[in-house]
């Protein structure tokens, strides 16, 4: 094998990551106008229905756009030499090769980030705005921009350093200390993010007393979930759609309601929603998807440490100094069809566990409300309600609102 070869398989990757891609979002764009299922006709009336059409082509429209923008200029970067361009450029700050990488990640992140910002402006204050979804403030999109940009820098800064600070010393073992590392990090960050990164962003507070907080403590209390757990996030302050979720385990699992959602829903089905979290809770579902992700993550890392060292790696991205800041950069685009493949099959798991959770809120609540709760909050967020099969089973985490009533009736 030649760095040619590779450096020719690394495009390839990439151009046939692309068109699959785009093959998939126009298949399921060709279902935009298909007949909606009687099951379903209820959820939009006209107006509705045409206001639905129009976002869904907007945002294909726009998917086309950015991602081919965004795929040239990677395509455009690697031919170019720039890979070897930034490298050169983060050896002139340092001898010390911690340094350099970080240097170097902090240039292309910086980089990726400022050609990044104009089309998600774009898609908050011109496409989310047009169709009334939009209330982030200008003011709002820098902070979160300024805010991701500092947690990367001190978070992924951090992690990277510590990991090739143990690659010098362990060279080829490294993998087993590096997936130890990033497993006490991942459990930790799953118990603490409520605690942690969303008050850098949002506010969150218990709930207030009321006739809800009535209804579901007696919901929580016949199935034993601690009332205490229960927070409400004000997700109004970025858009009108809304969302809840489970996150955490042990001592600080939480359900995470949106002040959108406590809005858009009468509290039936609220308690239905909040029934269908606590059963991904009860089934485990956050351990379940925690330990394949650390399972992943070491297979990755065993992987890596096979190539890591091999200056082909480096070579193929045109740079001459191997090093393993830019080993792990082509072996993340040569690894992408196999992390594509692991994508689905949690994406697979995902959907079962959204059943599960909806079974277990029909058990031990009801499934009417659940249903017509579903049905508003995909009216409210204008879904697609026609997907392709393919495109649902490739990008889908949750089963499509038809296949989930029809669970949920049978
Ligand atoms: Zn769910």
């Amino acid at each position: 094998m030649t760095a040619t070869t590779l450096f020719y398989i690394i495009i390839a990757i990439i151009i046939v990551n692309f068109i699959i891609d785009k093959i998939l979002d126009a298949l399921n764009a060709k279902h935009f106008n298909d007949a909606i299922p009687n099951e379903l006709k209820d959820v939009y009336d006209d107006a509705e229905y045409k206001k639905s059409q129009a976002y869904k082509l907007t945002n294909y429209k726009f998917g086309v756009w950015s991602s081919t923008f965004s795929v040239a200029l990677t395509l455009a970067f690697i031919c170019f030499g720039g890979f070897e361009y930034v490298d050169v450029l983060a050896r002139r700050f340092s001898d010390n090769s911690i340094v350099i990488a970080l240097v170097f990640f902090g240039i292309i992140m910086f980089g990726s980030d400022i050609l990044s910002t104009p089309f998600s402006y774009y898609k908050t204050f011109v496409i989310e705005e047009r169709f009334g979804f939009n209330k982030t403030t200008i003011k709002t999109f820098i902070l979160d921009k300024v805010k991701g940009v500092l947690m990367m820098a001190v978070i992924g800064g951090g992690i990277l350093a510590l990991i090739i600070y143990i690659f010098q010393l362990t060279q080829q073992h490294f993998w087993l200390y590096a997936w130890a590392i990033i497993t006490i990090f991942s459990v930790f960050m799953n118990m603490f993010y409520a605690k942690l990164i969303v008050p850098l962003f949002n506010k969150q507070t218990p709930l207030e007393e009321s006739s809800l907080r009535h209804k579901i403590s007696e919901y929580a209390q016949s199935v034993g979930f601690n009332l205490e757990k229960i927070f409400v996030i004000d997700g109004s302050k970025r858009s009108t759609k809304a969302n809840a979720y489970f996150s955490g385990f042990g001592n600080e699992k939480r359900v995470t309601l949106y002040d959108t959602l406590i809005n858009d829903l009468e509290e039936e089905e609220i308690v239905a929603v909040l029934a269908h979290e606590v059963g991904h809770y009860k089934r485990k579902h956050i351990i379940y998807n925690l330990v394949a992700s650390v399972l992943l993550t070491g297979l990755t890392l065993y992987v890596l440490s096979i190539f890591i060292t091999n200056p082909l790696l480096s070579n193929a991205l045109g740079v001459s100094t191997h090093s393993f800041h830019v080993g792990l950069v082509a072996f993340g685009l040569l690894y992408a069809p196999i992390s594509e493949i692991t994508g689905l099959v949690m994406n697979w798991l995902s959907r079962q566990f959204e059943y599960q959770a909806d079974d277990y809120a029909k058990n031990t609540y009801k499934a009417l409300p659940l249903i017509t709760a579903l049905k508003k909050l995909n009216k409210n967020s204008l879904s697609n309600l026609t997907p392709h099969k393919a495109y649902v089973f490739v990008h889908y985490s949750h089963p499509t609102l038809l296949q989930r009533m029809r669970n949920l009736l049978g």
